[in-house]
């Protein structure tokens, strides 16, 4: 059927790539790019041998002409960007220079500042839509999957969704004292920033960590969980019809948080550059390169994630509230993949979003939130790729 073009070569590309390979009738050739290619030829050397052919290539993502020139080279149907958010405009400016469709997981950062904010890739909508192709923002689980829960919410279950709660819980454990899921850097910016929620029409903010909950989760039990800001409450709030109120909740053991808070006294998660020896660090980057890389828990995770979003709104004039979720199984995820379920929760959807732009199930010349395309096709998509969904009428709410 087609190229894509998969850029990074870390947890979530891992899992995208090993899942575009399992989907070679779509896929028929990949190229993996990204800053360091020694692992992008070890993780081709794992997977040739399948109908996917795989090339590799080095890029730095952050320059555009070497974007444009691999690009080129490439021919790809699709870019899938896997690399770090940091890097979303560089290559959205050589998709548009090559005319070329574009995926995303994560929205574009400053580097010197947290914002979690669309207002720089939204900006790009125009150029997208006249030059005739299409951008994909938010293709992982949360954005992503989230979206499109909340769309396939609102097209099967409801006539308006007037409240959100979106919950995400990881009860995987990888036996060390503090380790982060994901790339550690976006993770500890993500958790340390104030938090915030979403309710008619208006920001609410609170301290780090300020709201916290009990809750219930099928399969996995009852867990602590907070309130965080999160990229996909902005897109959804204008997205969804008669939205009332969006928050996100994710949970995090006493250990976890204790660490972070000590890291934080002492400086380390700061992204403010100071002096070190002569030369100017982030100590946030410092910190990354000192804690376990997350592609390496994979062996040690034991546990469940469950991550989904509670609806409630109205259908015939009656109130209705709905829950859909899905469980995953760390080591389920290892022994397919070779990584722990944050990483395959991510990587399968990536597959799927690039598979629905590149088959022009989901074309649209602009730049587009997940949740503004038709979720039937990527709800099938997940329950055949390895992430299946489950609903409930009658959930445990959240006060
Ligand atoms: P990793 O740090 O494991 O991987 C990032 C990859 O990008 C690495 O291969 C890295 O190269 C490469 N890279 C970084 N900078 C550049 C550059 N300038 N040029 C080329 N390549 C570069 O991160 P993850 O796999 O954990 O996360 C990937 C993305 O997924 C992130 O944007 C993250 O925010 C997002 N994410 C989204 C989630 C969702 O649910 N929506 C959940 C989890 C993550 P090198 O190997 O040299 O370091």
């Amino acid at each position: 059927m087609g190229k894509a073009l998969i850029i990074g070569c870390g947890g979530v590309a891992s899992v995208a790539i090993h899942k575009c390979c399992q989907n070679s009738d779509v896929f028929t050739e990949i190229c993996i790019a990204s800053r360091t290619k020694s692992k992008c030829d070890a993780l081709k050397a794992k997977l040739d041998g399948g109908a996917t052919k795989i090339t590799t290539a080095q890029v730095n993502a952050d320059n555009v002409d070497e974007l444009i020139t691999l690009i080129e080279t490439v021919k790809p149907d699709v870019v899938l960007n896997l690399a770090l958010p940091y890097q979303d405009l560089t290559i959205m400016d050589a998709c548009l220079a090559t005319k070329t469709n574009y995926v995303d997981t994560a929205n574009y950062e400053p580097i010197d500042t947290a914002k979690f904010e669309y207002k720089w890739q939204w900006d790009y909508h125009e150029r997208f839509e006249k030059a005739g192709i299409t951008a994909l923002l938010g293709s992982g689980f949360d954005p992503g999957v989230t979206g499109v829960f909340s769309a396939y919410a609102m097209k099967h279950q409801f006539d308006e969704i007037n409240y959100i709660d979106i919950l995400d819980a990881n009860a995987g454990d990888h036996g060390y004292p503090f380790a982060t899921n994901f790339n550690p850097e976006i993770n500890i910016r993500e958790v340390s920033a104030n938090g915030s929620y979403w309710e008619e029409g208006e920001w609410i903010e609170t301290k780090p960590m300020e709201i916290k909950r009990v809750y219930n989760f099928p399969e996995i039990g009852e867990k602590d969980m907070y309130l965080l800001h999160h990229e996909e409450l902005e897109s959804l709030g204008q997205n969804i019809k008669g939205i009332k109120r969006i928050r996100f909740f994710m949970t995090f053991g006493e250990s976890y948080l204790t660490h972070l808070k000590c890291l934080e006294n002492v400086g380390m998660t700061s992204i403010e550059p100071i002096e070190f020896d002569g030369k100017m660090i982030v100590p946030l980057q410092f910190l990354a390169a000192v804690l376990p890389d997350p592609s390496t828990l994979g062996p040690r995770t034991k546990g469940k994630t469950n991550i989904g979003c509670i609806f409630r709104g109205k259908k015939d004039g009656q109130d209705k509230t709905y829950y859909l979720y899905n469980v995953c199984d760390h080591q389920k995820c290892y022994q397919e993949v070779g990584s722990q379920a944050i990483s395959y929760t991510t990587g399968v959807p990536a597959m799927i979003g690039a598979m629905m732009v590149m088959t022009g199930e989901w074309q649209k010349p602009g730049v587009y939130n997940i949740e503004e395309f038709d979720p039937d096709p990527f709800m099938e998509a997940l329950n055949k790729w390895g992430l299946p969904w489950q609903e409930s009428f009658d959930p445990e709410l959240v006060d």
